[in-house]
């Protein structure tokens, strides 16, 4: 089995704009290269909006240097950035944007769900990018809940989507840079499920919602974070909840990180540049 290197939780929560009530479950300011090639993860909500007319959310801002990963549970999410491309992230469906030499974008409930009011619960990840990737063009991926490969787990543990990467001989929907799996978990209660990464890569599970245990040793309640050590390929989970969780792993860049809020790139210089490069509006419009 992996050994567990910790268990970390954020009790804190913030608003991004007016729309997205999130914990920073994972984030690289604390844990550092740790979480490599992953740089932070958001959970938003669940929670419960009433309907209104007004345009929840947060408006046009810029990233540059990492790819954003938006896993739309409940509620929907309208999005729109510099490079022309827009949509709605419904329910089951995931934005992989590759933000790369630099987007501008917004993030907004729906007008549809704004109106209606609801549940919303998504997940935001950032997921880093190599060097010689953080100035290419940048890419839109639009992966529909219907095109993401689902998985009936054994014992009718529940259901494993490949967002990203490989599960067994599955591929997932999402291309990427670097060795990258993104499972999603929809577990049922009182389940056993056994997970394999790859030693060489780094392993977080992030639990959304419910409660489990993890190698029949450690209890982990949502809104927690388990870190893997590279010792072993398995782990086990035990659901003590009906669970919503993610599995994570990749393979470490191993290169220097310096970020400053949108930006992340591997030098302070770089950082510099971004914000010229931003303020003389080479992000786009
Ligand atoms: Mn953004």
């Amino acid at each position: 089995m992996k050994d567990i290197i910790g268990v970390y939780s954020t009790a804190a929560s913030h608003w991004v704009g007016d729309g997205f009530p999130v914990r920073s479950l994972l984030y690289y300011g604390d844990l550092g290269e740790r979480i490599s090639p992953f740089l932070l993860l958001d959970n938003a909500g669940p929670m419960q909006f009433a309907p209104t007319d007004k345009r929840r959310g947060v408006g046009t801002h810029p990233h540059r240097g990492f790819e954003t990963v938006t896993i739309v549970y409940a509620g929907e999410v309208a999005h729109a950035d510099s490079a022309g491309n827009s949509g709605v992230i419904g329910a089951g469906d995931v934005q992989w944007m590759t933000a790369a030499r630099g987007i501008l974008h917004q993030e907004y409930h729906s007008e549809a769900f704004a109106r209606q009011g609801g549940t919303l619960h998504m997940a935001q990840l950032w997921v880093n990018l190599p060097a010689k990737d953080k100035m290419s063009a940048p890419r839109y991926q639009a992966i529909v809940n219907a095109d993401i490969p689902r998985i009936a787990l054994p014992d009718e543990a529940g259901t494993l989507r490949v967002i990203a990467g490989d599960y067994q001989t599955t591929h997932g929907a999402a291309k990427t840079y670097s060795p990258v799996n993104v499972w999603d978990l929809q577990l049922n209660a009182d389940k056993a499920v056994y997970l394999q990464s790859p030693a060489t890569h780094t392993t977080i599970l992030v639990v959304l919602q419910g409660n489990l245990t993890v190698n029949d040793q450690q209890v982990v309640a949502a809104n927690q974070i388990v870190l893997f050590q590279h010792n072993d390929e398995q782990l086990k989970i035990h659901t003590n909840e009906a669970t919503v969780a993610l599995l994570l792993t990749g393979e470490p860049l191993n290169e220097p990180i310096v970020g400053q809020g949108p930006f992340v790139m591997n030098t302070q210089a770089e950082i510099r540049q971004a914000m010229v490069d931003y303020h003389a509006g080479r992000f786009g419009a």
